[in-house]
C-alpha cells in the first residue's frame, strides 16, 4: 500500500482530526501528518508546537510520522515520494472546498491521488476554531481534543 501524506494546519490537533489518523494509519503502510507553515495564516501555536501536540497524540501508531512543510503540497508529495493525499470530509462545505484542491493538486503531480475519509460519527462536529473558542472562554474541551492539546489551549489562553 502506498506512502500517504495527511496535510493541515492542525491548530492544534483535535479528536476529529486523531480519528482521521486512526483510520489512515489502517489503511497506508506510512502516513506522514504535515503541518502546512503557511505565514499567511494567523495561528495560535506556532509550527514547533502544532508538531509536538500531535507527535504525543500519535505516539501509539508506529507507521506515523509528523513533519512540516511550506510551499505546494505537489511538490512535498513528491519530495517525500508520496503518493496519496489524505483528507477529512465533515460535511457537503468540507467537499466543496476539498475537490477543487484535489483536482488541483493532480494537475501539479499526476501521480496523485486524495483519498477522502469521511468523519467519524461524534467528532464531525469538531473543528480547530470551535475548540479555541471553546478554550478561550474556559468551556469543558472534554471529548474534543487529546489531553495534551487540552492542557496546552489551557496554558495558551489561561497562563
Ligand atoms: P486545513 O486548514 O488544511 O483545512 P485543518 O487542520 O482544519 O487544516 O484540517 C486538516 C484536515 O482534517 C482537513 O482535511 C479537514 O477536513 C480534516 N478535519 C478537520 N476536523 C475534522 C474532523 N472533526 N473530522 C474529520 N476530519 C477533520
Amino acid at each position: 500500500m502506498p506512502r500517504a501524506v495527511y496535510p493541515g494546519s492542525f491548530d492544534p490537533m483535535t479528536n476529529g482530526h486523531l480519528d482521521i489518523v486512526a483510520a489512515a494509519a489502517e489503511l497506508f503502510d506510512n502516513v506522514i501528518v504535515a503541518v502546512l507553515n503557511n505565514p499567511d495564516k494567523k495561528s495560535l501555536f506556532s509550527v514547533e508546537e502544532r508538531m509536538e501536540l500531535i507527535r504525543a497524540s500519535v505516539k501509539a501508531y508506529t507507521n506515523v510520522s509528523v513533519d512540516s512543510f511550506s510551499g505546494l503540497l505537489a511538490d512535498y508529495t513528491r519530495l517525500q515520494t508520496a503518493d496519496v493525499v489524505v483528507r477529512g470530509l465533515r460535511s457537503v462545505q468540507d467537499f466543496e472546498a476539498e475537490i477543487p484542491m484535489a483536482h488541483m493538486n493532480r494537475r501539479l503531480n499526476a501521480q496523485l491521488r486524495t483519498v477522502f475519509l469521511p468523519a467519524s460519527l461524534g467528532v464531525a462536529d469538531i473543528s480547530s476554531s470551535l475548540v479555541k473558542q471553546i478554550a478561550m472562554h474556559g468551556g469543558a474541551l472534554t471529548g474534543l481534543v487529546p489531553d495534551d492539546v487540552a492542557r496546552a489551549l489551557k496554558r495558551k489562553y489561561h497562563n
